[in-house]
This record gives structure tokens, C-alpha cells and sequence, in this order.
């Protein structure tokens, strides 16, 4: 079995240490046998809007094919950061506001309708990215990250929630690996109700969610371990009827993406290639 889709790319026009051209990516994915593929450079609040007409334009000038798309990827944000930031209250929020806001703030996605319609945006893949000023305490990370997760699964302009149970940053171990909280030691320790939950949204709201080779199944800073729990994870959502995609979150100068290596751990908990969602050519 081969992966032949990848909907999740960052550019060098992405405001992180992504760096691949548009031209080098579509060289790339061919090289690697990937058909049918989208471009999703990050947007977090409106301040990043430039980053997004930057990746359009390169796009566009590739001259794309039917079966290459424009995406975005949007962060959960709060309401309250947003409001700062449209007040110019915030000094360069590349990353929007993370510290500072109210316990319980609303939340946001950085992007809206028009936007959408503006840049020519065919889908949204919608990430948890951080803590929304909650304790660095387990308990309160594992709601928080369940709370936004339920956002973007419930939310009418995302089409793919990101990366599930992503976690950068604090409890990061002195060997540069995350071994402990918030859910490292254990990938069980998250509630099975939790994941119950999402499943039923993504279902109820026709949303998709990912396959993510950078982020999870190839991170360096996770175990193995916990990585061989996190594919159980995926196969199990595959088995209560939610729908699935294969993405490589590439933020790399080359489209240098281990597609066999994770299709063979796919292949393990039943998942092809075959019924993985994909959109179809423009
Ligand atoms: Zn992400
Ligand atoms: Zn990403």
C-alpha cells in the first residue's frame, strides 16, 4: 500500500521555519508518487493575512494542476486576543496572544467567510497549537486540548481537524523528549469518554481528521511508544467511521516525507490508502 494524497504542506510562506518553495514542493510530491495534494500555510489571527496572500500568489504562479489545491491552516485562538490585536494592542503577535487572557475566553479562529472567499481558499485545516491560559497541570491540559479540538470539529469553516493530541514546548524532558505529562507517560490516560466525543462531532459534522507523518508519527521528541499508542489511536477512530487523511505537515526545504515507512504502520491497524478522504480534482 503507497499514500497517494498529502493535505497538509507548509511554504516558506508560512510565519514558522517552514521553507520549501511552491515549485520544489510540486516536484516533490511528484517524485513521490503523491496525486492529489494542497497547500496550507499558517494563519493564526489576521496579522499573519499577509504570510496567506504571499502563499496564494506563489501558488497561483505554479500554475497548478487540477489536482493541487489551496488550503490554510488556522489555529484556535481566543476571542479576547483577537479583539486586542484588532484594537493594536499587541506588539508583533506572529503567534497571536499566548499569555495574559481570561481562564474560559470564547474561541476563535483567525479567519472568516470573506477570507475564505478572498484568497480562493478550497478547504481549512483547523490545529490545536497551545494551551488557551489554562495551568500547565495535566487534568486542565487534557479538557482544554479536548475543548478545542471540539471547536474545530464543530466548527462550520474547517474541514480537517489537525494533528489530535499535538503537544509542543512545556515538559519538554532535558533530553529534548517528552516522556511525561500532559499525556507522554500514557497515551491512555486521556479518558476514553474524550475520545467518544470527538469521534461522534467529527462524524455528526462531516469533518476529517489527520494522519499527521511530521508532527506525530515521525517527531523525534515523541516515543515510540507513545507513538505506537497514537496509531492504535488512529485505527480506532478509522473503525468507528470517522473519516481520515494523510498528511506530511512538511516544514522542511525538501518534500523529503517518509510515505512508505507510515503506511506500513497504517497497514498494521487496518487503514489504506484507499479509504483515506481526498478532494477531488478542481
Ligand atoms: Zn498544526
Ligand atoms: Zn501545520
Amino acid at each position: 500500500m503507497r499514500l497517494t494524497s498529502d493535505w497538509h504542506i507548509h511554504s516558506r510562506n508560512s510565519c514558522d521555519g517552514a521553507a520549501i518553495t511552491v515549485a520544489d514542493l510540486v516536484r516533490g510530491a511528484k517524485a513521490k508518487g503523491i496525486r492529489d495534494f494542497g497547500l496550507t500555510d499558517h494563519i493564526h489571527t489576521p496579522f499573519n493575512l499577509p504570510d496567506l496572500a504571499a502563499s496564494r500568489e506563489e501558488y497561483l504562479a505554479s500554475n497548478p494542476s487540477p489536482r493541487f489545491h489551496f488550503g490554510v491552516e488556522v489555529s484556535v485562538v481566543s476571542q479576547w486576543e483577537l479583539d486586542q490585536i484588532a484594537k493594536g494592542l499587541a506588539k508583533s503577535p506572529v503567534y497571536g496572544i499566548r499569555h495574559g487572557g481570561p481562564q474560559g475566553a470564547s474561541l476563535a479562529i483567525g479567519l472568516t467567510a470573506t477570507d475564505i472567499t478572498t484568497f480562493g481558499i478550497e478547504y481549512v485545516v483547523g490545529g490545536t497549537h497551545w494551551p488557551i491560559y489554562v495551568p500547565f497541570e495535566r487534568e486542565a491540559m487534557i479538557r482544554d486540548y479536548h475543548r478545542q479540538n471540539m471547536f474545530l470539529a464543530t466548527h462550520p469553516l474547517v474541514t480537517i481537524v489537525a494533528h489530535p493530541w499535538w503537544w509542543m514546548g512545556h515538559w519538554k524532558g532535558s533530553d529534548g523528549m517528552f516522556r511525561s505529562e500532559p499525556w507522554f507517560d500514557d497515551f491512555g490516560c486521556i479518558p476514553k469518554s474524550i475520545h467518544r466525543e470527538f469521534a461522534a462531532a467529527l462524524r455528526e459534522h462531516r469533518k476529517v481528521t489527520e494522519i499527521n507523518l511530521s508532527a506525530m508519527f515521525f517527531n523525534p521528541e515523541y516515543t515510540d511508544r507513545f507513538k505506537a499508542q497514537y496509531v492504535e489511536y488512529l485505527g480506532w477512530l478509522h473503525s468507528e467511521g470517522v473519516a481520515l487523511c494523510s498528511v506530511s505537515d512538511c516544514h522542511s526545504p525538501t518534500y523529503d516525507i517518509r510515505f512508505d515507512e507510515a503506511a506500513a504502520m497504517l497497514e498494521r491497524v487496518g487503514i489504506k490508502d484507499a479509504a483515506l478522504w481526498r478532494l477531488p480534482p478542481r
